[in-house]
C-alpha cells in the first residue's frame, strides 16, 4: 500500500463515468506556465499540482492549476502531500468546482506515462496532464491509455 498516492482517508475521486468520455482538457496559458516554472523549480525530481475546474460534457475545464508538495521526492515518480491534497479537494468543493485532474512533470524524459503512471491511473479516473521535456500531453485511463486533447486559452 506504500506505494498508492492515494490514501484511503482522503476523498476519494468518483469513478463516474462521465469521466471516462473526457477528450479534452482546456487549460490557460497562465496555468502552463505554472507548471512550467513548477517543472523547473523542482528539477531534477517530479513536480505534481491539482487541476480545479468544471467538467462539461467531454471537456474538462481547468480554472486554476494548484502545486502540490510531492512528499516523495524522486526522479521518477510523485505521491500528492496528502494534508494539501485535501485541502485543495475543500477548495474545489467550497467554491462550487472540482478536482478534474492532477499533473506531474518529467523533467528528463517525455511526457508519456511511466510504467508507475500506468499503474497508478488505474485506480483514479480523472485527466493526468503529464509536462515532459519535450511538452504536455493529457491521458486518461479507459481499460488502457487514452489521449485527451490539450487546448490553451
Ligand atoms: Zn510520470
Amino acid at each position: 500500500m506504500s506505494n498508492m498516492r492515494i490514501n484511503k482517508n482522503e476523498p476519494q475521486i468518483n469513478a463516474d463515468e462521465r469521466r471516462f468520455m473526457i477528450s479534452e482538457l482546456k487549460i490557460s496559458h497562465r496555468d502552463i506556465d505554472l507548471i512550467h516554472s513548477e517543472l523547473e523549480a523542482n528539477k531534477p525530481y517530479e513536480a505534481c499540482g491539482v487541476l480545479i475546474g468544471t467538467i462539461n460534457g467531454s471537456t474538462a475545464l481547468v480554472e486554476k492549476a494548484l502545486p502540490v508538495t510531492n512528499v516523495k521526492r524522486t526522479r521518477t515518480s510523485f505521491e500528492l502531500d496528502p494534508k494539501e491534497h485535501y485541502d485543495a479537494w475543500n477548495e474545489a468543493e467550497n467554491t462550487g468546482k472540482e478536482v478534474v485532474g492532477i499533473y506531474h512533470t518529467h523533467p528528463v524524459s517525455s511526457a508519456v506515462p511511466s510504467l508507475w503512471d500506468r499503474e497508478t491511473m488505474q485506480n483514479d479516473t480523472s485527466v493526468w496532464l503529464i509536462a515532459g521535456a519535450d511538452g504536455m500531453r493529457a491521458y486518461v485511463w479507459e481499460n488502457g491509455i487514452k489521449d485527451v486533447k490539450i487546448t490553451q486559452y
